[in-house]
């Protein structure tokens, strides 16, 4: 049983049907709010004012690229868009800091120019629509259930494994509340606009991600003292501040977005089973969903199948010695 189809939950289904692995989905958005329809959907192999290349950024991204691809095919339908992503240099003193320093900081996935950065095998995914593509396939094989999972009351014997893709809402899961998450609520803005430049991602400080028809998504900000699932104030009057900073000044509101991330404190998935019970979870990817779940679920199928083991930073044995307490 997978318990959760967000982001996680649905890839991870994916990957077991590929294997013909028997499988039901339980989800319950009304009780439990899913973060994933409130992504910005980008990918981008590089991160941080020194323009590093991301946590196993090679591998993660030639999977990334070919599974994505697949999935279109597999679904007849359109979601996956490799695009373009250029990070301004934040100011002149950085521009200087960082072209000095060019050849040591250079890697496969920087173009540099005189006032920025091109990365290339960047991209965003429309997560909302790839998670309803995905749900009306699984409810046409009979697998997807509008079922809430709660602990100690549903049923799981008729199931050899249930795997917890529950976002955000597994820090409230009983079997998982040894594990350290750190989630950070985040607000996205949808707008139209003619003032925006639709053949590429800017992203300074924020994101501006051209949608098509002149829509885009502004993004993202961050709190960790809250995590209700409705807008506010403050994110709204940032994110208005992201616009005015892109220089958009004229602009459409479409929609508020309103999510929370699932991260973690050592900023590393959990993945993999209980130590002791035939629990599994499959969570903690943070801000990167849509370009570190695709590998873990890889991975983490793989260590099911007794043919791989997942990587040790993102697997939960590196917890095993709390869940013995
Ligand atoms: C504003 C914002 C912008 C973001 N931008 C990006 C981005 O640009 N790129 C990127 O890679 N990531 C981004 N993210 C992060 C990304 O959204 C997450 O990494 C990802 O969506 C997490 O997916 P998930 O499936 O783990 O969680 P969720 O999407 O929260 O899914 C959990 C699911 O489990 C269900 N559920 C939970 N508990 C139960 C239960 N007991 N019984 C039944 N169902 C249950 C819920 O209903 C839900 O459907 C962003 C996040 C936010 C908030």
């Amino acid at each position: 049983m997978i318990v959760g189809h967000g982001l996680a939950g649905t890839i991870l289904a994916h990957h077991l049907h590929q294997e013909n692995i028997e499988f039901q989905i339980w989800n319950s958005s009304p009780t439990h709010f899913t973060s994933s329809n409130a992504a910005g959907g980008i990918f981008n192999p590089v991160t941080g004012r020194k323009l590093e290349r991301t946590w196993l950024a090679k591998e993660i991204f030639t999977y990334l690229f070919s599974f994505y691809s697949a999935l279109e095919i597999k679904l007849n339908d359109s979601f996956f868009f490799p695009m373009p992503l250029f990070r301004p240099f934040a100011n002149a003193e950085m521009a200087k800091w960082l072209l000095d320093r060019r050849a040591e900081i250079d890697n496969e996935f920087l173009d540099w120019k005189s006032e920025g950065v091109w990365v290339n095998n960047a991209g965003w995914v429309d997560v909302p629509h790839l998670l309803q593509a995905s749900q009306l396939f699984f409810k046409e094989l009979g697998v997807f259930f509008e079922k809430e999972f709660v602990s100690g009351q549903s049923d799981s014997s008729n199931f050899t494994h249930v795997i917890f893709c529950e976002g955000f809402h597994g820090m409230k899961n009983p079997l998982w509340s040894c594990l350290d998450f750190l989630p950070a609520k985040g607000e996205l803005l949808k707008i139209q606009t003619i003032q925006a430049d639709p053949s590429f991602i800017l992203n300074k400080n924020g994101f501006l991600l051209p949608i098509g028809r002149n829509a885009y998504k502004v993004g993202a900000t961050y709190r960790w003292d809250e995590f209700g699932p409705e807008s506010t104030v403050s994110g709204y009057e940032e994110l208005k501040d992201k616009l005015a900073q892109f220089k958009v000044h004229e602009y459409i509101e479409i929609e508020k977005m309103v999510g929370i991330r699932p991260a973690t404190q050592d900023r590393r998935p959990f993945v993999g089973m209980h130590p002791e019970k035939p629990f599994g979870i499959f969570n903690g990817f943070g801000s990167k969903g849509v370009s570190l779940i695709p590998y873990f679920a890889n991975e983490f199928i793989g260590e099911l199948q007794g043919k791989k083991m997942v990587h040790p930073d993102a697997s939960i044995r590196r917890f095993n010695h709390l869940f013995s307490i």
